[in-house]
């Protein structure tokens, strides 16, 4: 298969990084001019001044977050595994840069290097979407689609009475008679008309984003993990034994967790305004799996048939309270797998050779 060097790899990232750094600052930037320059002095000539005022507060606050947490995002470590090589030396090696990787950790093939929680790797940010920029990455998110849909409405409108006097354009006439506007505004207006009008685009898309990403935080997986416990999921079943994720706390828990807020009150000055504040945990630690909300899942009702629980490889998983007696908790057999369960299946997971090597593997494919 073909496959580019890692030299080339990490001169690409970087590359791709710097262009998507500049297109997101040039266009938030001249987005944000276009408020001052033209919408403002209109808005304030047609003495609006309670609009003025909201959108002042409102618009202020959408653009400080978004810069805030795009920066942070970008220029926050997300964690190297090389860094915490002292708390790991107990964990498996990583093939591709050798260090010992904690659970959750996965090689970035793109940087070259092994991340703590590893989610994805952004070039829109320049780094990769780990243990500790997760959050800024995923509020950045949320505040650019509520800012590009705010541009793409309100901007949108705004922008043409203040050029032409009145809404004279709809979304529609972008399409259909984009020489009328042409004509009309002549070649800046024009252009910032499109521009305002990819703002609302980008900000349908990143509403999918958001609510693929948060399923996923809810569920209390990574990107990467969530396709790797598909595989898990298959591979325990085939030999007679239920998949978990042990880093499911439960949807609100695992919010709380990723937020690294507990009240409603932090929520508010954590989470809506500006804060460096880390997520619980060290990243290198899990507490795993949780006895109150996921063996409660998976008891087994009276006509059930019991099916022991395996974790991922290489995760220990650490019960609060003390290990159970009992290591393979009964677990619930949905009614269409009863029949399915192989009638060799042991009472005890013998995992095939399965390193967390080959996850990276599978995942470079
Ligand atoms: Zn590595
Ligand atoms: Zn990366």
């Amino acid at each position: 298969m073909f496959s580019w060097s890692v030299q080339t790899r990490i001169r690409l990232a970087l590359m791709m990084g710097y262009i998507c750094i500049t297109v997101f600052f040039s266009l938030t930037t001249y987005i944000v001019y276009v408020f001052y320059k033209h919408i403002a002095p209109s808005v304030i000539e047609k003495k609006q001044y309670g609009l003025l005022i909201f959108n002042l507060i409102f618009g202020n606050w959408l653009a400080i977050n978004i810069y805030f947490n795009y920066l942070m995002a970008w220029l926050t470590s997300p964690g190297l595994a090389r860094d915490y090589q002292e708390l790991a030396s107990q964990y498996p090696m990583c093939k591709k840069c050798s260090m010992n990787k904690p659970p959750r950790t996965h090689h970035c093939s793109w940087c070259d290097r092994c991340i703590l929680k590893f989610d994805h790797h952004c070039p829109w940010l320049n780094n990769c979407v780990g243990f500790y920029n997760h959050r800024y990455f995923f509020q950045f998110c949320c505040f650019m689609a509520t800012g590009c849909m705010y541009a793409g409405t309100f901007g949108y409108r705004q922008y043409q009475i203040a050029l032409l006097g009145d809404q004279i354009f709809s979304y529609s006439d972008s399409i259909f008679s984009p020489f009328d506007i042409l004509d009309e505004m002549e070649i800046p207006g024009f252009v910032t008309y499109y521009i305002f009008l990819a703002g609302f685009t980008i900000g349908f898309l990143l509403v999918g984003l958001i609510l693929w990403h948060g399923r996923m935080i809810g569920r209390g997986v990574t990107s990467l993990e969530r396709v790797l416990n598909h595989y898990y999921t298959h591979h325990y079943h085939e030999q007679g034994f239920i998949f978990v994720n042990p880093y499911d706390f439960g949807f609100v828990e695992n919010w709380k967790r990723f937020l690294g807020v507990r009240t409603l009150g932090e929520f508010i000055r954590k989470v809506l305004l500006p804060s460096t504040h880390k997520p619980e945990g060290n990243g290198i630690t899990w507490d795993g799996y949780n006895v109150n909300t996921n063996l409660q899942l998976h008891r087994p009702g009276p006509n059930q048939m019991a099916r022991p629980i395996a974790f991922p490889p290489g995760v220990q998983p650490n019960f609060p309270g003390g290990y159970p007696a009992n290591r393979y908790r009964a677990a619930v057999v949905p009614p269409w797998e009863r029949q399915s369960r192989p009638p060799n299946a042991s009472h005890s997971y013998q995992p095939k050779p399965l390193s967390t090597e080959t996850t990276d593997d599978r995942k470079d494919q």
